[in-house]
């Protein structure tokens, strides 16, 4: 008997999925539906533009979509075109790999101020993702805030200080270019909860903040612990040393020779963001470590900025048909399994957390369980759905259709970017309907 397995989702937990089933030998048709056209999830559309080495895991996804027993379904949203339900008639199993693609809220004072992003709106934009094609961040101003010690915040500060020669060959998407370009900002400020020796960079990341054109990383000395103290296993240890041992080289710097500074700030948290109809300063205060807890000592100051960026978090969105722990932001699951027939992968599985990588880990625990639970039982699979599809006016993105978005995004792109993305569905469809 042929297994019919959907997946809904095409991000990294949707194709180690894929992948995990694939390799498990098991005769199957695997289905992945997409929302977009364009697959790949957040390594289209959050991985950072200027690291085209992480971004390439997309070469590998893409030979899973050419497998045989592999069909794509772009541009069909689960719960809007087709419903839980329905695949789960059709198919023998049904894994949700939606990831986390909306932000935290900043539940401050003025967080809904005009210029108060969160992380994934923002970088959304950057990334030339359909849902903030026309945000159109006012850049207008020298100093911006980012609220965050991951990598996320990381990524957003050097995405606003390098220059436009640095972003040169990136996927950068050229509606931000032009506004990041232009704008004036000479200093973007880091702004973490927690110490120095509790952030969360890898220190790759953090140490590319030490090599940019024109910007001075910046932090006062004083402020960085002398150890990384507390439980934690080795490997986190070692990457927090390293990262004190990189933030002190920054601290060293004597002389700052370029106009634009990336100033690290420690132990604050943002409490209020001031403004008259648009942020215009960030009111924090000062934090203090005691066992592993950051206690707010009302020990305020002000970051005068015209733009803040909060990258403090992820969060899922439920899909109709399924539930949702509306607490944690995920699906509730056991090791994959939610109910008879449906499981789950990826950041919707297990929370906002971990690498590309991990995802592949994670999947593969589902799978396993999913191909343990299955009882032989024979399902209409991709005939059915096609059926449905049709009659709803669906337009189904298959691979061969992908392939002519993507052929037409690297014929169109410029001054060795790698591809001029398309930023609404709309364009992408007229590629296909142009070229019939
Ligand atoms: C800004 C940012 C930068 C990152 N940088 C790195 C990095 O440099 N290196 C690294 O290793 N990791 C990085 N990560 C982490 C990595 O991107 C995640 O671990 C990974 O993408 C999570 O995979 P996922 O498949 O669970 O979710 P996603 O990648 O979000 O994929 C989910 C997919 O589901 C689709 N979808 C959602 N709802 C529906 C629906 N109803 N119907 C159909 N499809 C739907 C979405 O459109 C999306 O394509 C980064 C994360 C972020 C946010």
């Amino acid at each position: 008997m042929t297994l019919k397995i959907a997946v809904v989702g095409s991000g990294p937990a949707g194709f180690y999925t894929a992948d995990a089933i694939l390799r498990s030998g098991s005769e199957c048709e695997i289905d992945i539906f997409e929302r977009f056209p364009c697959p790949f999830g957040l390594i289209r559309f959050g991985v950072a533009p200027d690291h085209e080495k992480t971004r390439s895991v997309w070469r590998a996804f893409t030979k899973t979509l050419g497998n045989e027993s592999v069909r794509y379904f772009g541009n069909i949203t689960v719960g809007q075109d087709i419903s839980v339900d329905e695949l789960l008639l059709n198919y023998n199993a049904v894994v949700i790999t939606v990831g986390a693609g909306k932000d935290q809220p900043l539940n401050i004072p003025g967080a809904d101020l005009e210029g108060v992003y969160g992380s994934a709106t923002f970088v959304n934009w950057y990334n030339g993702h359909p849902d903030e094609a026309n945000l159109s961040p006012n850049l207008n101003t020298n100093s911006v805030v980012v609220i965050g010690a991951g990598n996320v915040a990381i990524d957003v500060a050097r995405v606003l200080l390098k220059t436009k020669q640095e972003m040169a060959n990136t996927d950068l998407s050229s509606h931000a270019a032009k506004i990041i370009h232009s704008s004036p900002i000479r200093e973007v400020h880091l702004v973490a909860r927690r110490s120095a020796a509790e952030a969360k960079f890898t220190n790759v990341e953090l140490r590319e903040m030490g090599d940019l054109d024109e910007a001075d990383p910046y932090l006062d000395a004083k402020v960085l612990p002398i150890s990384v103290e507390g439980e934690m296993s080795d490997r986190d240890r070692r990457v927090r040393e390293k990262n004190l041992i990189t933030l002190r080289e920054f601290a060293e710097i004597k002389e700052y020779t370029k106009p634009k500074k990336l100033n690290f700030l420690f132990c604050a948290q943002p409490v209020e963001i001031k403004g008259t109809g648009k942020a215009e300063a960030v009111i924090f205060e000062r934090t203090r470590i005691e066992n592993g807890k950051a206690i707010a000592t009302g020990n305020r100051f002000q970051v005068p900025c015209g733009i803040v960026v909060a990258a403090t978090g992820y969060r899922s969105e439920a899909v109709p048909g399924v539930p949702f722990d509306e607490k944690n932001g995920i699906i509730p699951n056991v090791m994959g399994r939610v109910s008879e027939g449906l499981y789950v992968a990826g950041w919707v599985k297990r929370g906002p957390s971990g690498v590309i990588g991990t995802n592949k880990t994670d999947a593969r625990e589902t799978v396993e369980n999913m191909l343990k639970d299955l009882m032989p039982q024979e399902k209409s699979g991709r005939k059915a759905i096609d059926v449905l599809l049709t009659e709803r006016g669906c337009r189904v993105v298959n691979f061969a259709d992908w392939q002519k978005i993507q052929q037409a995004e690297e014929n169109a792109a410029t001054g060795g970017a790698p591809r001029a993305k398309f930023v609404n569905v709309r364009d992408m469809i007229d590629v296909l309907e142009n070229s019939n």
